[in-house]
């Protein structure tokens, strides 16, 4: 039983495009009610349910409180843009580093299609920031975002950082017309020049 429908989701991703193998350290932003971080408990092995395999780690952090779950490590009432939470980040997270980084936050929309769009990629654009800090060389990053204006640029700002990026659109966000996915891989520290 998942927390939310959204789960259905990152399942479909994950069976697309293997983002979660076992062993893998996530960090889960905007992770309330945790239904991803649900999927990503079962993906990665943090239960060690599966003792053939490596196991896993998720960490999953909101603005708003996050029931406890097995398998998870949860910071809640923290704000992703807030520079004190990342380093909060980094403390709970294994040698302070993440093999995957997932967004699916969104703002408190205000109905103003251009605001909310904004608003989310200045959140994507910020989980970009964070990742020079705590993802592995070679990791990957998902994150949300809405149609609109500045797409393009949150897009190539993720390929100056990462070898791949594909536009995704699940099936099971069909219904959210204006939502798609952006999976980033292969991260690099350094911008090619
Ligand atoms: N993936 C989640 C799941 O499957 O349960 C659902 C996520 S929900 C669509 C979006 C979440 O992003 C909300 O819980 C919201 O509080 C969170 N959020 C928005 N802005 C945030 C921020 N600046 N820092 C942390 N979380 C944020």
């Amino acid at each position: 039983n998942y927390r939310c429908r959204s789960a259905f989701k990152l399942l479909e991703i994950d069976n697309k495009h293997q983002v979660l193998c076992p062993g893998f350290s996530v960090l889960d932003c905007g992770a309330a009610p945790g239904a991803w971080s649900q999927v990503a408990v079962q993906r990665v092995n943090a239960l060690g349910t599966d003792a053939s395999a490596p196991v896993g780690f998720v960490l999953g952090v909101d603005l708003l409180r996050i029931a406890p779950l097995e398998g998870a490590v949860f910071l809640s009432n923290a704000d992703v843009t807030d520079p004190s939470t990342l380093n909060k980040i980094q403390e709970m997270l294994p040698s302070g580093k993440a093999d995957v980084i997932l967004s699916d936050m969104a703002p408190n929309a205000t109905g103003i299609q251009e605001l909310d769009h904004d608003k989310l990629i200045n959140l994507c654009l910020s989980v970009l920031d964070m990742s020079s800090n705590i993802l592995q060389p070679g990791g990957i990053m998902l994150c949300k975002f809405w149609n609109g204006r500045d797409a393009q640029l949150l897009q190539s700002r993720l390929m100056e950082h990462f070898c791949n990026v594909r536009t995704i659109k699940p099936q099971a966000s069909r219904k959210e017309s204006a939502e798609s996915y952006y999976l980033a891989r292969g991260y690099r520290k350094t911008v090619k020049n």
